[in-house]
């Protein structure tokens, strides 16, 4: 009911004031534009056909070949990204389903028809290669090409390779059963929330009903939510035994020397990284200890369960601001990242329409930031006065945003773009900047309490739970890799031991917990989630040498914004003036949790 009553007060989009939008029509001008480029699109793919068997021609083919393979992808992301934003603003509107469906077609095509440049390329023979490197031609491009020979040791013989291939259309397999079973046919039943209303308990609601005040709503939504993997535990297992049983099999048939190895092998991330990161979040898990202690006091509980863990523990002080009212305070709080930065970010969100800000019907839900090569760095957001984390939603896209349009601006197409492993720095960087000065201005001991709160939870949620996860990961692939059987008791046996390591002894593991580890999508992408911790860990670390006035960390961390993925991200990351190769960032970032917890138990 409240729903429907909610949707009254939403305007629809046509309704909606239209300085409150992006303004996209600098990507193109009209729908009718969009498909006249569309078409010019579709004829480029038979283009690569020239290029097919003779790139080992020369350099100066090899050139033609990737600013043709680049010229395509930047009209193909303009493309792709009107198609997408336009369905973002009404994801009912079939005519922009229709054009994503036209490019994603599109883009399957080209995908085809470029498929032969790698293989061509890791076959020109080393001297030849090495010349071609060598030479002014393809300098714009070394890089580019370099990390495409790495591959050449992990690349099999045609033959080989014709069976991987035939192979890729079941390699996930795994993660399409669990897909259907985790989103569609479990069902979850009905909970009465705190105010009585019977609600849908789902994979979105299961969240908030564990922010319920009323123990009683949360105890129940978890042993509801739970009952339902219980009686699926058996598959659930089977279903992740097998997705880690390809990973292993495809890391062996390409020589890696294990699947991690294989997983960190893109990002040439060495795997003492990985380890490094479990280990330092383990030397600091006392403080982790403490700070549960501190949340089962003030929830007035005696033993702390699953079901107490989301709770906030500082109730949110009133709050309002404008969408202006936050433009004006996230700028102050970017003041330490100079006027240039601050200047551009500002026209961005005050005039030149890079922003969506407020929601509509039919709007896509949560906030996005999705800048290309060309045109603005857009931003979706469905800001809302009352809501502090609007603010702060706010700051971090802006942080996604402003890297974007740094490294467009400096950087050829072809490594404009970054990678995941260091996307979150430039946006986590942001909301440090934002908490410290939010922290610096709070009078007031509730709004002061409630933002420390909002930091250790996000250092608890982004660091210490990824950490477990990537934990578990390492875990299940080594016994895989042993050739010991993943079976459902030994998954649930491991699990239980990191949820006892990682919550500690006083905490109560209810049983149902051990098959967390079986309901995480994630995990059927191998060895992803631990990019969240190390980049959590890289912008603490970044954001406090720059708040401490030191110039040159200042420009050391803006020209990492301008860099794309002109290198490795370790590179980049070190060229900002953090090493993720030492345990010293994940160290400090545990440094920061502890001092924020003393400081909380001091507040409450
Ligand atoms: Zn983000």
């Amino acid at each position: 009911m409240s729903e429907s009553k909610k949707n009254v007060t939403v305007p629809k989009r046509s309704e909606v004031n239209i300085d409150d939008t992006w303004d996209l029509s600098i990507l193109y001008k009209s729908d009718l534009a969009w498909k006249r480029a569309m078409s010019r699109l579709e004829k480029m793919v038979d283009g690569y056909a020239e290029f097919q068997g003779k790139l080992g021609q020369s350099a100066r083919m090899v050139r033609a070949c990737l600013e043709f393979e680049g010229e395509f992808d930047k009209l193909a992301e303009r493309l792709g990204s009107y198609a997408f934003l336009k369905a973002s603003e009404d994801v009912a509107n079939s005519t922009y389903q229709g054009m994503i469906g036209r490019y994603t077609f599109v883009a399957t095509r080209a995908g085809e028809a470029a498929s032969f440049i790698a293989p061509e390329v890791q076959a020109i023979s080393k001297a030849k290669m090495d010349r071609f490197l060598r030479s002014k031609e393809l300098a714009a491009h070394k890089f580019q090409l370099e990390k495409l020979l790495r591959y050449k040791p992990h690349i099999l013989s045609l033959k080989e390779e014709r069976l991987l291939a035939m192979q890729g259309e079941v390699a996930g397999t795994a993660s399409r059963i669990f897909g259907q079973l985790n989103d569609a046919d479990m069902k979850f039943g009905f909970i009465k929330d705190e105010n009585g209303v019977k609600r849908e308990l789902t994979q979105s609601s299961f969240r908030t009903l564990l922010e319920s005040p009323k123990r009683k709503v949360r105890k129940e939504a978890y042993h509801q939510f739970y009952k339902q993997y219980e009686g699926h535990a058996n598959t659930l297992a089977a279903s992740y035994s097998s997705s880690v049983l390809q990973d292993v099999y495809l890391s062996r048939a390409r020589n890696f020397p294990s699947s991690l190895e294989n997983a960190l092998f893109a990002d040439r991330v060495p795997a003492s990284v990985y380890d490094n990161l479990i280990k330092a979040v383990h030397a600091n898990l006392d403080t982790v200890y403490k700070y549960l202690e501190l949340r089962r006091k003030a929830l007035k509980v005696k033993k702390l369960h699953f079901h107490d863990n989301y709770i906030p523990i500082v109730k949110t002080a009133k709050w309002h601001a404008t969408y202006d009212d936050a433009v004006t305070m996230v700028m102050e709080a970017l003041q330490p990242l100079g006027a240039q930065y601050c200047g551009t970010l500002e026209k961005g969100l005050r005039e030149k329409r890079w922003c969506d800000k407020y929601e509509n019907q039919g709007k896509r839900s949560g906030a996005f930031s999705a800048g290309g090569y060309f045109g603005p760095p857009y931003m979706l957001l469905n800001y809302q006065d009352s809501v502090l984390d609007s603010m702060f939603t706010l700051a971090h896209e802006a942080g996604h945003s402003m890297h974007t349009y740094n490294s467009a601006k400096n950087q050829p197409y072809q490594y404009y773009d970054y990678t995941i492993f260091v996307a979150e720095v430039a946006s986590t960087f942001n909301e440090q900047l934002l908490n410290s000065y939010m922290l610096d201005k709070a009078c007031g001991k509730k709004t002061r309490a409630h933002l420390i709160n909002r930091e250790i939870d996000e250092i608890r949620g982004t660091l210490v739970r990824q950490t477990m996860f990537a934990e578990f990961e390492k875990i299940t692939h080594a016994i895989a890799e042993s050739g010991q059987p993943l079976t459902l008791e030994v998954l649930r046996e491991e699990y239980g031991k990191l949820l006892r390591l990682y919550f500690g002894e006083d905490f109560v593991i209810d049983e149902s917990l051990t098959l967390e580890g079986l309901r995480i999508p994630h995990f059927y992408s191998a060895f992803y989630v631990y990019k969240y911790a190390t980049g959590l860990s890289a912008a603490i670390a970044l954001s406090r040498q720059v708040m401490s006035g030191d110039v040159k960390a200042r420009d050391r961390y803006l020209n990492f914004l301008k860099s794309g993925g002109s290198k490795y991200p370790l590179d980049l990351l070190r060229g900002a003036g953090v090493d993720l190769e030492k345990p010293e960032p994940v160290n400090e970032t545990m440094k920061r949790f502890k001092a924020l917890v003393d400081e909380l138990e001091e507040l409450i």
